[in-house]
């Protein structure tokens, strides 16, 4: 009997709605509509504001125990606890430390027909993954910090060297199954930190280069994290897979993100040993809300990461097929210009996309 796979569906906030529905009809094109199911249930800003719960327990609870989860979008910004953090964020900082989802991986790639602010980059140009560190870092403090006396404030960077030797296996066992940096086709990982400042980073180069004793045929490269954002716009061909802290991380893919077409492009996966969390790398976006303007590329480029996520967890090469087939869809779609998405310079509406896609599957 041909296996089928749950798939925990939180739509969420903003343009989470649009944008979860447009991937579940692609996935569904290119899966046959007997493969997946996408179960959905509640969770984010909005359900707070009405429940007084983030992330509910039967939510928490699919998370857990279904195959994979695909999420929209959490948060608004008039949704806001008393320290003044949003509250939509707690949502996804729930589910990394619980479900232990240590990788986040953002794959950082020019896809023909996109402009590239960067001159001299096209199609192809630019392919890398950043691995960023989801667990620990500057972000593991969050709820625990100390404002003293309305004057001074502290967060903790915390950097174990468990944690810091998965995140670097984890990256080196990526680079090893890529096929190099555009450049010059070599299998590369690069250690961005702040090692020349502080002592937690210094420790987090160590412990990258320890584990690197262990991949030889792999490069190890080191950039100050100051000096990432100059080399990721005038030399992004020059990577392949770049590891970070969780803050560090967070920053620099946005900034590559911006470098192939902006945040309505860029897909993530936060991934651990036994979960994993796919959606796109952007937030809610309330100002294009429920509007069908929001580009569905990244839920959708997502979705594709989970496809090949379990098609690999579960040896299903159904699944990875369909990862193929949706990005040589979405590939064309842009290409030949059929329906791009406003942010990237078209007219065509959240829905105008995800049509041609599917069209462009069906086609196939
Ligand atoms: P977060 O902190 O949760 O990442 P944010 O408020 O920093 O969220 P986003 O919600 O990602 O930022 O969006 C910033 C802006 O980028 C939005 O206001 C919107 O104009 C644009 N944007 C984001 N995602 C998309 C998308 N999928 N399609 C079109 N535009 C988008």
């Amino acid at each position: 009997m041909m296996r089928k796979y749950q798939i925990a569906t939180i739509a969420g906030d903003g343009i989470g709605p649009e944008v979860t529905q447009s991937t579940i009809r692609v996935l569904r094109e290119a899966c046959g509509s007997n493969v997946l199911d996408f179960e959905p249930f509640e969770g984010g800003a909005a359900h707070y504001r009405k429940t007084g719960d983030v992330l509910p327990k039967d939510t928490y609870a699919a998370c857990r125990d279904m195959d994979a989860v695909l999420h929209g979008a959490a948060g608004l910004p008039d949704v806001t606890y008393p320290d003044g953090t949003e509250v939509g964020n707690d949502f996804i900082l729930r589910l990394r430390v619980g479900l232990d989802l240590y990788a986040n991986v953002r794959p950082i790639k020019l896809l023909p027909g996109v402009a590239s602010p960067l001159r001299g980059f096209d199609g192809g140009g630019i392919d890398y993954v950043i691995v960023r560190e989801n667990t620990e870092g500057l972000y593991a403090s969050r709820g625990a910090g100390i404002v003293l006396r309305d004057e001074l404030a502290f967060d903790t960077l915390l950097v174990t060297r468990a944690g810091t030797e998965r995140i670097a296996r984890f990256a080196f066992e990526l680079a090893r199954k890529r096929h190099g940096a555009p450049r010059d086709g070599q299998a590369r990982v690069t250690v961005c930190d702040k090692a020349n400042i502080l002592r937690s980073y210094a420790f987090f180069r160590a412990v990258c280069t320890d584990v690197h004793r262990q991949y030889i045929d792999v490069a190890i490269d080191y950039a100050y994290i100051d000096a990432m954002t100059v080399y990721l716009v005038k030399r992004p061909d020059f990577y392949d897979v770049i590891v970070a802290e969780n803050l560090f991380g967070d920053i620099i893919s946005d900034l590559g993100g911006a470098t192939v077409g902006g945040m309505g492009i860029a897909p993530s996966g936060e991934i651990g040993d036994t979960h994993a969390l796919f959606q796109g790398a952007h937030g809610s976006a309330p100002d294009i809300a429920g509007q069908d303007v929001a580009s569905p590329l990244a839920t959708i480029l997502s979705g594709v990461m989970m496809l090949r996520w379990l098609g690999d967890r579960h040896e299903d090469e159904r699944l990875r097929q369909a990862a193929d087939a949706i990005d040589a869809a979405t590939g064309r779609v842009l290409a030949e210009r059929r329906a791009v998405p406003r942010d990237l310079g078209g007219q065509a509406s959240c829905s105008e996309v995800t049509d041609a896609i599917c069209q462009a599957l069906a086609a196939a």
